[in-house]
């Protein structure tokens, strides 16, 4: 009875439909029936078996390249469909990883299904409208009435602040969602510009904008909190309901590029506002307005008005903060409120960029020439390392910062390019991203060293903005070697491994703005560049050819993960410094990712209407 699950079930490339086939092939139920011991695969009903997973396999120990499935066995169905598999399935026998017998799972389906069915068997017990208009700063006016519904200010629309935005208006919150940067269509103009005429708007760029962060990314759905959690699946269903394609459900390395996330925004915002979301882009929050220890509102200005001559306050009952980690002038505010900040470790290093058919060739090696050029059936190549380097590995010399540390690969985009992240115009700091198709002819990823305090001691940086300031040395250092004008200091990593500087016969980069020969071995601390050198020969030995003369490294990626945190309640997602100020995503050191920082903003969702008794109880 119930469900078994099926693990590890590699179908050949050649046996397979390729990378968009989602359901099950014959290929597919060949696999099963072995596993099963089945003896006529094509006797078994494929409408018995749902595909939960699948990953592509190219790793160089394998004789060929596969399709590795995760399948969803239903015994009932399949006993119901073809009564000759009974006797072969009340003999099978759990093997670990293989074959397990799962409980039949609750199915949790997208935040708004799962809240509106709950809507629906419990009852309206929602808080009705009408009763105290919005706070003013009067004296006593942040005690909350219940005879209304809350008022709550959510600062930040990237994945967090919608996701908190989403949860608290389909639960009957008076959600206000405030935005500095601006909607996508004029963002995308924006950007434009940057890439074309160099013009950074400060407050509507890669980072700043509806969608956040990781708008015009790569989109990688990947996360570590647990891909086949509750959580994590809620999130992904929720993205499918407005417009991602069901395989980010079952891909292994789900991912949606740019040009899928911008429509996907876009539905996301024209549901918040069916909600009665009011939703305030190029409003910037540069204050909060806080009484008797409790956040009653905030203070916001027009943020394309430099002056700040138009600053209006704004009542609150709760404001969540979801402002991702390139604002950097609200640890400043937050700071000046005594609210606690503390440093948070996070990584720092160059992004090297090939092309992608090297990297195809490197990981795809030997294994047939459909393969080889990543094309068709299978996925372009990825790729991801890790090292561990210490003291004895990084040759420090004994005067500087000597630590033991981690160099790994960050945010690969195949097929993409590298961008440009600066959200002020003496930075300079790159990212990649990439469109659905990943089909451009390079492949980028960040090398990344982890730093703390101890590297923010030896810059003389103290306190709990340390790591901020850390970061922006490095970002005004790579400016200075660019030359201006965002273009981009570059070296080939052959020249970055002997120390040296070739302006002639640079590889070509992806880089819109212009690149300019650089030494970039002389940028960070010398314990940072010998982890990195250290490292990358020995990514060398795991990806043969990773160090090539097409290779070329770009400066500087400082912006990995927010270098602070902002401490919260873990159970009511309060800050532990200031009622009502609920710090989420990854500027408050909560998230690393689209996905996390979804995941968080949802919870933390949940947690506030639990505060103000919005909470249905069978979610
Ligand atoms: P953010 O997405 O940073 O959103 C914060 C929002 O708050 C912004 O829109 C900002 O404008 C707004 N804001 C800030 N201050 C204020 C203020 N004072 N008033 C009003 N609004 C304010 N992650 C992945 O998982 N996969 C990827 O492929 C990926 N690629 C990336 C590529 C690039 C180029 C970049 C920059 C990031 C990428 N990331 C990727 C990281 C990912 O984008 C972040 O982890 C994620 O967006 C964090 O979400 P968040 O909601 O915490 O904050």
């Amino acid at each position: 009875e119930g469900i078994w699950r099926l693990s590890k079930l590699a179908v050949s490339v050649q046996n397979d439909p390729g990378k968009e086939f989602l359901g099950v092939s014959d290929g597919l139920l060949q696999e099963i029936a072995k596993a099963i011991k089945f003896p006529v695969a094509s006797m078994l009903p494929p409408e018995a078996f749902s595909v939960i997973r699948k990953s592509f396999d190219a790793r160089k120990m394998l004789k060929e390249a596969k399709f590795v499935y995760t399948v969803d066995m239903d015994v009932s169905e399949l006993i119901n469909l073809e009564p000759r598999t009974r006797d072969f399935i009340s003999d099978l026998e759990p093997r670990v990883g293989l074959i397990e017998h799962v409980p039949r799972q609750r199915v949790l389906g997208d935040i708004i299904s799962v809240i509106q069915d709950c809507k629906k068997v419990e009852g309206e017990r929602l808080p009705k409208d009408g009763g105290l208009d919005g706070y003013s700063s009067d004296a006593g006016a942040h005690k909350y009435v219940a005879s209304r519904k809350p008022k709550i200010a959510v600062v930040g629309s990237g994945p967090s602040g919608l996701f908190a935005s989403l949860v608290l208006a389909e639960l009957g919150a008076d959600v206000t969602l405030i935005e500095r940067g601006q909607p996508v269509e004029r963002r995308g103009r924006d950007i434009g510009a940057l890439m074309v005429r160099r013009i950074l708007e400060l407050e509507s760029n890669f980072c700043f904008g509806e969608g956040g962060a990781g708008t015009w990314s790569d989109g990688k759905l990947v996360t570590r909190i647990g891909r086949n959690n509750d959580s994590v699946m809620a999130v992904m269903k929720t993205l499918v309901h407005f417009g991602a394609p069901e395989n980010i459900l079952i891909d292994g390395k789900p991912h949606l590029g740019t040009d899928r996330l911008v429509p996907l925004l876009r539905n996301f915002r024209h549901h918040l506002q069916d909600l009665n979301v009011s939703i305030k882009f190029g409003t910037r929050v540069d204050d909060l307005i806080i009484k008797d220890g409790h956040v009653v509102g905030v203070k916001v200005s027009d943020s394309r008005d430099q002056l700040k001559l138009d600053c209006h306050k704004l009542g609150f009952d709760a404001v969540i903060l979801a402002v991702g980690h390139s604002a950097r002038d609200i640890y400043r505010m937050l700071l000046s409120h005594n609210i606690d900040l503390v440093q948070k470790d996070f990584a720092v290093g160059l992004r090297i960029e090939h092309p992608q058919e090297l990297i195809n060739s490197v990981q795809y090696s030997g294994l047939g020439t459909e393969v080889h050029r990543g094309r068709g059936k299978v996925p372009v190549a990825d790729y991801k390392v890790v090292s561990y380097v210490s003291q004895e590995d990084g040759k420090t010399p004994s005067n500087s910062v000597s630590t033991s540390r981690s160099c790994y690969s960050f945010c690969m985009c195949p097929g993409g390019q590298v961008v440009l992240t600066s959200t002020g115009p003496s930075e300079l700091c790159i990212n990649g991203m990439s469109f659905s198709r990943r089909a451009s002819k390079w492949a980028n990823a960040a090398l990344v060293v982890t730093v703390s305090t101890q590297d923010f001691d030896a810059l003389n940086f103290h306190g709990p903005l340390a790591g901020v300031d850390f970061q922006r040395e490095f970002e005004q250092r790579a400016a200075v070697m660019g030359g201006g004008d965002f273009v981009v200091p570059v070296q080939k990593v052959t020249d970055f491994l002997d120390k040296k500087l070739s302006v002639t016969s640079l590889p070509p980069s992806s880089y819109r703005l212009g690149v300019k020969a650089a030494k970039l071995h002389e940028l960070f601390p010398m314990t940072i560049t010998d982890a990195l050198r250290h490292s990358v020969s020995v990514f060398d030995k795991e990806l043969p050819g990773f160090i090539s003369n097409e290779a070329l490294l770009h400066g500087v990626e400082t912006r990995t993960s927010s270098p602070v945190q902002i401490p919260r309640s873990s159970e009511t997602y309060e800050s532990m410094s200031l009622k009502g100020l609920y710090p989420i995503g990854e500027g408050a050191g909560y998230a690393g990712g689209i996905v996390s920082a979804a995941v968080d903003g949802m919870l933390a969702g949940f947690a506030v209407a639990k505060r103000y008794d919005l909470f249905l109880d069978g979610i």
